[in-house]
Parts: structure tokens; C-alpha cells; sequence
């Protein structure tokens, strides 16, 4: 089995490979997995059955997934004394597509966040967040049912870059005199300060990602999400460099608003890909007054942060919420909440936000049929209201079960 690996590889399974810009994925593929801490475990067991048995009845053995863990988080921790081993980048970056529970963010020790440490490190630049209303979810919307929206944030720039420093620190303090003084924009000598870079590749990338998505899935419409009459060369900047690709790499495929007007009396042109772009505080307003107007969205990262979780409470909360980390090559999906460690190991969180995560997976490898059969027994489980304490609490009727019998109940609609 072993072979010097700091990590057991399966000797069941190949790696799946990037090539001529698309994932090659042999019938039995080496996924790595990160299990995550707190209740990682409790989500990972339950996903793994899931997603084995959707695999198994939509392929019958002809595919399979050779399931390989690494570790990161406090199981790294303990076993390797490092939160985020070498060998687990290594694997991500050599298996390609991965999948993670959620991680604690370790508390000193140099590491601000293993999240934001993986996505820097494998240059993770895109993260997606599919929100899809499933029939059943409780919902603080009247028609939840209208949100359908796929989020892509900006993951490497932004304030996110953690370039801070501490009001009252001899480094603020000689950084507020320098801007002062040279730069001749008056700060307050006892400020805290914080840098927010933003570079016209990092945004191009990002807003392509989006855009790629779009044609691919025969989307609607781009929404560039953006601060920029605030914030002119960062975020208007990124609404600049956003329009500037659509017209230099993308002229005939998309539209922009001003051209919908201009050009096309308003009637958008079959087979087109409509752009546009909204400030980030009507934005917020609109996807809640008019979700039907907005479909794939792309967005620097503190903006994206806030819009997704906005966005999933509308589907049901961060518990509902899949996700993924994405560069050209490299995938990894992740449960979008955190360890929520006051239940770890009390088998009873929902397992969906993971589950979902693993749908999202199965389609980026073209395993569709896979894909949709777990997403059909999620719907059909939650329908028949057989769902963990955080729905069951919202909802009348409900049979409240624990993550372990959650996925046993989508294994049972799998027939
Ligand atoms: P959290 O773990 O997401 O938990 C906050 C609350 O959200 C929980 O108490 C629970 O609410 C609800 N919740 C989370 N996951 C759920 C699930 N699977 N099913 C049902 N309800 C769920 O946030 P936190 O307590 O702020 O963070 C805890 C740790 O996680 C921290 O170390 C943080 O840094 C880390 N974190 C990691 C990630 C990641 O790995 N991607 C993301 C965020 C945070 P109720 O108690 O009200 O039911």
C-alpha cells in the first residue's frame, strides 16, 4: 500500500489529470479528502456513504472513487506536529481535485487561517458558491425558489492579504506620517491601518472563471458586484478591468448592459451572455427584491464573503451551503461553515453543506449522473422532512435525525 508517501496512496485507484485546459478523469480516480475538525468527521462519514452509494447506482462498479486522506487542521497537529503538512498541498496539487471538512483556525502559531493559508498556497484564486433553493428548506423568503445564483469570489487579493497594522504600533505610526507627509493624504498618527491590493490579473482571472462558467452552463448574465464609487482603483478598478476583458477576450459572446440599450433596443440577442455590474450595497437589496435578475456573480473578496452567506441564509443557512476553492487545475470542495465544535462527535449536525459540496464535485469531473442522483436524494429526503435538528427546529412535522441517519435516509431514496 504505502510507498514512502507521507500518505497511503490507493493502489485501486490513478490520479486524474489537467490537460488541453480540462480535468481527465479516470473511471476510478485518487481523491484526496481532509476529514476537518470538530464535526468534520460526523459530516465526512455520513458524505463518503452518500457519495459512494450515488456513484454505485448511477455507474454499477464500472465507477468508483479511490478515496486517499491527508491531514490538516488538529488531526495534522497531532499526528505531524504541522497544522498544514507539506505532503497535503503536495497531494492537492498532484491528485488535483480534493475535498475538505471544515478546519479550526489554530489560535497562535503563526497560522492566521488554514483556509485562507490552502487557497494562497495551491493559488486557489476562485471560490464558487452554487445557491439553490431545495423544495422543504426552511426559508426566510416568501419564493425561495427564485434564488438560483452562483457566486465567484475573488480569493487571493483584496484585504483578505492580511497587510494590517495596529493602531498605536511604531509601524502605523511611521506608515500614517509617511502618507501624510509624502503622499500628502492626511491619517490620524493613532490609526490602524489595513492595505487593500488589487491587480488588473487577479480581477481578469476571476471575472474569466465567471464568465467561462456562464457560457458553459448557458447562464444568463454576469454581474460584476463592486464598491467602485467608493473605492475608485480598487473596486472601481476591478469593474474596469472586468469590462476590459469581456471586450478584448469575449466580443462576441457577450453583451454588455450599455450595448443591450444601444445596440439591441433592449431584447438580449439569442445565444449571448449578458454583462453588467451593480454596486455591492443595492446589490444586496436586489437579491432579495428581485433574485430572478441575477445569476452568476463576480466579486472581490470581502464583498464575496458577505454576499455568499447573505445569499445562503435565503436557501436555508450556511448548513445548506456548498462551496468550492478553484485555480486552472487544481479544485477543492469544502463544507462552507465552520467546525462548529460544540458538537463534535454527537453525530448531529446537517451534512449538507458538505454533501451538496460533493455534488458540485461530481459534476466538475463530468460524473453528472452521479451528481444528480445525490442531489435528487437530498431533495427527496428533505422533502419528506427527515432532516437534522437545525431544519427540524424551523420546520412543523419535521423527524428530526442525526447526521449518521440523514444519510442513510439519501442512500434510501438511491434505491
Ligand atoms: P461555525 O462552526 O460555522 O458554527 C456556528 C453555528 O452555525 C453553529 O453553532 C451552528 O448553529 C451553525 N452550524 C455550523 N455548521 C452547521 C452544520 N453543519 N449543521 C447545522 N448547523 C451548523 O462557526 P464558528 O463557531 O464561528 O467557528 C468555529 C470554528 O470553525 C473556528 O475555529 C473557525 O475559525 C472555523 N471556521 C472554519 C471554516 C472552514 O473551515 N471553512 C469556516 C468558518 C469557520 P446553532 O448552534 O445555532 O445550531
Amino acid at each position: 500500500m504505502s510507498t514512502g508517501e507521507p500518505y497511503e496512496i490507493p493502489t485501486d485507484g490513478e490520479p486524474i489529470r489537467w490537460e488541453h485546459n480540462a480535468f481527465q478523469v479516470p473511471d476510478h480516480p485518487i481523491i484526496p479528502f481532509i476529514e476537518g475538525d470538530g464535526t468534520g468527521p460526523d459530516i465526512w462519514r455520513a458524505t463518503v456513504r452518500a457519495v459512494d452509494a450515488a456513484v454505485a447506482h448511477a455507474y454499477s462498479g464500472r465507477r468508483g472513487i479511490a478515496w486517499m486522506e491527508v491531514l490538516a487542521g488538529e488531526k495534522a497537529y497531532k499526528r505531524t506536529g504541522q497544522w498544514l503538512p507539506e505532503a497535503t498541498l503536495e497531494a492537492a496539487r498532484r491528485y488535483r481535485i480534493s475535498i475538505k471538512g471544515p478546519l479550526t483556525t489554530p489560535v497562535g502559531g503563526g497560522i492566521r487561517s488554514l483556509n485562507v493559508t490552502l487557497r494562497q498556497e495551491l493559488d486557489l484564486y476562485a471560490c464558487v458558491r452554487p445557491i439553490r433553493y431545495i423544495a422543504g428548506v426552511p426559508s426566510p423568503m416568501r419564493e425561495a425558489e427564485k434564488v438560483d445564483m452562483v457566486v465567484f469570489r475573488e480569493n487571493t487579493e483584496d484585504v483578505y492579504t492580511g497587510i494590517e497594522w495596529q493602531a498605536g504600533s511604531e509601524d502605523a505610526r511611521r506608515l500614517a506620517a509617511f502618507i501624510t507627509e509624502e503622499l500628502k493624504k492626511p491619517v490620524s498618527p493613532d490609526a490602524g491601518i489595513g492595505v487593500k491590493p488589487m491587480t488588473r490579473r487577479g480581477s481578469q482571472r476571476l471575472v474569466r472563471a465567471a464568465i467561462e462558467y456562464a457560457l458553459h452552463n448557458r447562464r444568463r448574465s454576469v454581474t460584476l458586484m463592486h464598491k467602485g464609487n467608493i473605492m475608485k482603483f480598487t473596486e472601481g478598478a476591478f469593474r474596469e478591468w472586468g469590462y476590459e476583458l469581456a471586450r478584448e477576450e469575449y466580443a462576441d459572446r457577450v453583451v454588455t448592459e450599455d450595448e443591450l440599450w444601444e445596440r439591441y433596443d433592449g431584447k438580449m440577442p439569442a445565444g449571448r451572455l449578458l454583462l453588467k455590474d451593480r454596486i455591492a450595497d443595492i446589490m444586496f437589496q436586489q437579491v432579495l427584491l428581485r433574485p430572478t435578475e441575477y445569476d452568476v456573480i463576480a466579486t472581490p473578496n470581502l464583498n464575496g464573503d458577505y454576499i455568499s452567506d447573505g445569499l445562503a441564509a435565503q436557501v436555508g443557512g450556511v448548513g445548506m451551503a456548498p462551496g468550492a476553492n478553484m485555480s486552472d487545475g487544481i479544485a477543492m470542495f469544502e463544507a462552507t461553515h465552520g467546525t462548529a465544535p460544540k458538537y463534535a462527535d454527537l453525530d448531529k449536525v446537517n451534512p449538507s453543506s458538505l454533501m451538496l459540496s460533493a455534488v458540485m464535485m461530481l459534476q466538475h469531473m463530468g460524473w453528472n449522473e452521479a451528481a444528480d442522483a445525490l442531489y435528487a436524494a437530498m431533495a427527496a429526503a428533505i422533502q419528506q422532512k427527515t432532516v437534522t435538528y437545525d431544519l427540524a427546529r424551523l420546520m412543523t412535522d419535521a423527524t428530526e435525525v442525526k447526521t449518521s441517519e440523514f444519510a442513510d435516509a439519501v442512500i434510501r431514496q438511491l434505491g
